[in-house]
């Protein structure tokens, strides 16, 4: 039997937008008073300063989007605006479980027709994020960088699933949202490598030597793997 490895930010939980992109359209849609360059800053700050708390890793994915929303605001100054911030939140938690549920059909689909993996940067509470989704049934590993302490683009952490699935790198496929963490890796083990080119913040690589196959929703997997 092949193999998938999924990556989770970016990929299933949004459909190939990133996570930045995500947060903006909330910015936007709640009319909140900030550039989008500004925000840019405020995102990558506060994702380093949660990088290093280690309370998420018991936390929840609700719970998650509470810290980062939470953080976002504080840095901006939006401390007092509690009421949009707690609509943002949930608007934000609406729109991921909707996205995910589309998702959780084609992993219903794959599963029993291939081993299925998950390797992710994320911050230790991969397990409790998949259990909260439902999807924790379809994976035979989860991997976390944070449980792990290998990141991505790190091919070890890629390897690492392999070796979980015991199956060969030619007898993967590796999906992901980034060129650089997912498909450059995956390639470079020897994986065929699927890249959801979604809504990225920074321009995608014109040079794209390591994608086997690109798509733009997550469902066009459908079409390569079956
Ligand atoms: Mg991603």
């Amino acid at each position: 039997m092949n193999a998938v490895l999924f990556d989770f930010g970016g990929t299933i939980d949004t459909d190939g937008v990133h996570w930045s992109e995500k947060f903006w359209e909330y910015y936007e849609r709640f009319k909140l008073p900030v550039a989008k360059k500004d925000f840019a800053r405020v995102f990558v700050r506060s994702e380093e300063e949660l990088g290093e708390d280690s309370s998420l890793s018991s936390a929840t994915f609700y719970a998650t989007l509470v810290k980062q929303f939470t953080l976002q605001f504080a840095i901006l100054g939006f401390s007092e605006r509690h009421e949009v911030l707690m609509r943002i939140i949930n608007a934000c938690y609406a729109d991921v479980g909707k996205t995910i549920a589309g998702a959780r059909n084609l992993l219903n689909d794959l599963h029993g027709a291939y081993k299925l993996g998950l390797v992710s940067n994320f911050y230790g509470n991969l397990e409790i994020v998949c259990k909260e989704f439902s999807l924790d049934r379809y994976f035979d590993t989860m991997i976390d960088s944070v449980v792990v302490g290998i990141r991505k683009p790190d091919p070890a952490i890629f390897q690492l699933a392999l070796d979980r699935l015991a199956i060969a790198a030619q007898e993967a496929y590796v999906v992901g949202d980034s060129y650089e963490r997912d498909i450059v890796p995956g390639k470079q083990l020897g994986c065929t490598t699927i890249w959801l080119k979604g809504k990225s913040w920074t321009a995608h690589p014109t040079e794209t030597p390591a994608t086997d196959f690109s798509i733009e929703h997550f469902e066009e997997i459908r079409k390569i793997l079956f």
